[in-house]
């Protein structure tokens, strides 16, 4: 699917500026030389659960969308652990992020897999079209100069936790070096790693596995495997039906561990204001109950048409005359069911 799109210079690999990413993923190779202590698989559990709870209560529900609510030393300290994540600096995510909310699979979405699978996934990070923070969406987090710090040194939290990991390594192993570096190649960078491809799929997979229970207008969706293995996340449907909730499984079964942290954080009062989705907002724009799917309208469409072009009758008139009147259609078509849509939201559900 990726193959058919062209890319802009800028959108293409950055090998260079990639290659730290790219040498990252041979790290865990390592382990094959040093042999890997059985604690080293303890590591790399807690730094990736540890991690992903940074990155999902930290970077995305607080950094990206406020749904909730800390005092300063906290936030520095939500940020410092989610950089140790090698995700950028708190203000160079949440601007990305912010925008990925305003454009969802529109024509500047920054990943959106209508573009490709892979440009979804990470193609977006490796290019070098993105790597300077859009500060214009983030007014509320560049007044911090410590957040702004942090999210031009970045690298620095990442090299700490990598020299706390062999600390703790030579500890472990009464000094000797070569286990100690296996606890790294495994703890650390398999954990990243892991880490990495995990949080992508929430661009990725979130927008073409699972199920659809609000009718958005991006191609979002519920999927509990995806749930599971990042604390929440998973639930993406219901988090671009309603973003403002800190709390992203909406229903007692849909596992959100990130939420569950937080609460108990909320308990202790560190973190306070934490939002759950009214009543309204659950019965709203429910496909169950027939609100127009802008969402998979789209992607249904383009599908079509695709078949149309791929086809043999797609020569001749079609690539002239009808192609123009199908756009006509599609645009048509597409603003009658968004009016459609708007309407039943005004509607109460039965
Ligand atoms: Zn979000
Ligand atoms: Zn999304």
């Amino acid at each position: 699917m990726s193959h058919t799109i062209e890319r802009a210079p800028d959108e293409r690999v950055n090998w260079l500026g990639s290659a730290p990413f790219i040498l990252m993923h041979l790290a865990p190779l390592g382990a094959l030389f040093t042999g890997v202590p059985w604690v080293a698989w303890v590591v790399m559990a807690v730094l990736y659960f540890g991690r992903m709870w940074f990155v999902t209560a930290g970077y995305h529900r607080y950094f990206a969308h406020r749904s909730y609510k800390m005092g300063r030393v906290m936030q520095f300290i939500m940020a410092v652990g989610a950089t140790t994540a090698v995700q950028k600096g708190p203000i160079w995510w949440a601007a990305h992020h912010r925008h990925h909310h305003k454009y969802s699979d529109q024509e500047n979405d920054v990943h959106s897999p209508k573009r490709g699978f892979w440009w979804s996934h990470m193609g977006w990070i490796l290019c070098r079209k993105y790597d300077a923070t859009r500060t214009e969406l983030v007014p509320d987090l560049m007044k911090y100069p410590e957040l702004r710090w942090l999210n031009k040194y970045w690298i620095i939290p990442q090299v700490a936790l990598i020299a706390a990991v062999f600390g703790f390594g030579l500890l472990f192993s009464g000094g000797a070096v070569v286990p100690a570096l296996g606890i790294v190649f495994i703890g650390f960078f398999l954990s990243t790693i892991l880490l990495s491809h995990t949080t992508y799929t929430i661009n990725s997979l979130s927008h073409v596995l699972g199920r659809r229970r609000f009718a958005t207008n991006d191609t979002s969706r519920n999927n509990w495997v995806l749930a599971l293995i990042t604390g929440g996340e998973g639930w993406h449907n219901n988090h671009h039906h309603y973003q403002g909730s800190t709390r992203q499984g909406f229903k007692w079964w849909e596992i959100d561990t990130t939420y569950y942290v937080l609460w108990v954080l909320s308990k202790l009062r560190l973190v306070w204001g934490l939002h759950t989705p009214p009543k309204r907002v659950l019965t709203r724009h429910l496909i169950k109950q027939g609100a127009p799917d802008i969402g998979t309208f789209d992607k249904y469409w383009a599908k079509a048409v695709k078949a149309l072009q791929q086809s043999g009758h797609a020569t001749g008139d079609f690539a002239t005359e009808q192609k123009a009147k199908l756009s006509e259609l599609y645009v048509a078509t597409r603003a009658k069911l968004l009016e459609l849509a708007n309407a039943t939201a005004q509607k109460p559900a039965a």
